[in-house]
């Protein structure tokens, strides 16, 4: 039977609430599939602060490194506002990206048929929307150096951030981008500005190369981000893999998030390079919502995203896409029952909590299971 190691990291606020929801997914699948998850918790966020004095202890960074995935819930809060910079909550996260060399950010934006209304756009635009924007998460302006704001003679002030990227870094993500599109609907959009920076003419001509080289079997179209901003909302579903830099990825992201509905709905994926041995790369999946310390302690959190990061997590580091598939449909099946939690509540629907949400996807994973 395959066995995977799962590191449970479930940080702070609404993170171990919705974590507990994803523990009983973990446990159903022990007891009623065909592999077997063999799972570590640790801290992380401000309560590894409150122990152990930093966001993440070298232990839980070991514990990570040697793990097939990490399930992350998120960090934050205001107890934590206050804490030295270097040792904020986010910096655990940071830390386990840098480390763990997580240069692949996957943000799938899906549009269940049950919320196609929650979206600012019309129905027949989002229902049964599916595309995944692949980000460069460690390269280019939010990293490049020279970073600085100096004071000029004139007593002017002058800022500088410089977007870098080599042939590496970029080769790297589009052979990701064309791996994906390869397990989805076998397309791939290259998003950058080529007709005005000069990372962007860099962009395109690694991704044209590495296309040629590696991966004729993919269809590659490239378009510039500013006019794929706008034909995400004008046709969504034209789309299949976009993959883009860091910069034009946070911003294209949000925007793909939006059209699907609310933030408790979206699961994300972060993938280092594969070992050369093994093949196998590391991996961190979470919820793309924060801590939500205003929700935190009621039992009113949305459990979906944290379910389908997990759901990510048999995908792309477990290769168990039938798995994947079935936790997909009872998120869908739930959904299509009328459930709805406070921040996907609708007319006429049933209101439910973190754990009832919770019991109704696990009573659907078990169904399909079984099917
Ligand atoms: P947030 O995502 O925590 O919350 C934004 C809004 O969405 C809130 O009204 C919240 O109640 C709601 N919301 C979020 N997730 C929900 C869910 N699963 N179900 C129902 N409603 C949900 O963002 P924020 O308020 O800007 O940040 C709160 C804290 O989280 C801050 O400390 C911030 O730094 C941290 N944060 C952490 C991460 C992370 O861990 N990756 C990401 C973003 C923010």
């Amino acid at each position: 039977m395959p066995t995977f190691s799962l590191l449970l990291l479930p940080g702070d606020g609404i993170g171990p609430e919705v974590m507990v929801e994803v523990e009983r997914v973990i446990s159903l699948l022990n007891k009623k599939g065909k592999s077997e998850f063999k799972i570590q918790s640790d801290l992380v966020g401000g309560a590894a602060i409150d122990k152990y004095g930093k966001p993440l202890s070298d232990d839980g960074l070991a514990k990570a490194k040697a793990s097939d995935a990490v399930i992350f819930g998120a960090v934050g809060g205001p107890k934590w506002d206050k804490v030295p910079y270097e040792i904020r909550p986010e910096a655990g996260l940071l830390r386990l990206r840098k480390d763990l060399d997580l240069f692949a950010n996957l943000r799938p934006a899906i549009c269940y048929p049950a919320l196609a209304e929650a979206s600012s756009l019309r129905r027949e635009y989002v229902e049964g929307l599916d595309i995944l924007i692949l980000r460069e998460l460690t390269g280019g302006t939010y990293f490049g150096e020279p970073k600085e704001i100096v004071t000029l003679e004139n007593g002017q002030k002058r800022a500088l951030d410089t977007t870098v990227y080599t042939t590496s870094e970029i080769e790297r993500i589009a052979r990701v981008a064309f791996d994906l599109a390869r397990k989805r609907r076998n397309k791939v959009h290259s998003a950058e500005k080529r007709n005005v920076m000069r990372t962007g003419v860099l962009w395109n001509e690694v991704v044209t190369a590495t296309h040629a080289r590696e991966a004729k079997d993919v269809e590659l179209h490239h378009i510039l981000a500013d006019a794929c901003a706008m034909q995400l909302v004008r046709n969504p579903k034209q789309f299949d893999v976009i993959v883009c830099d860091n910069l034009f990825g946070d911003m294209l992201s949000d925007e793909a998030a939006m059209l699907t509905g609310s933030i408790g709905m979206l699961p994300s994926a972060s993938l280092g390079a594969p070992d050369a041995k093994s093949g196998k790369s590391k991996a961190l999946y979470e919820p793309v919502h924060g801590s939500a310390p205003d929700i935190a302690g009621q039992g009113v959190a949305n459990p979906i995203a944290a379910i389908a990061s997990y759901g990510m997590a048999l995908r792309y580091s477990c290769g168990l896409a039938k798995e994947a598939d079935i936790i997909d449909k009872a998120i869908a099946n739930t959904l299509a029952r009328g459930l709805r939690t406070g921040d996907i509540m609708q007319p006429n629907m049933r209101k439910v909590g973190t754990t009832e949400m919770g019991s109704a996807i696990l009573e659907e994973v078990e169904k399909l299971l079984a099917a």
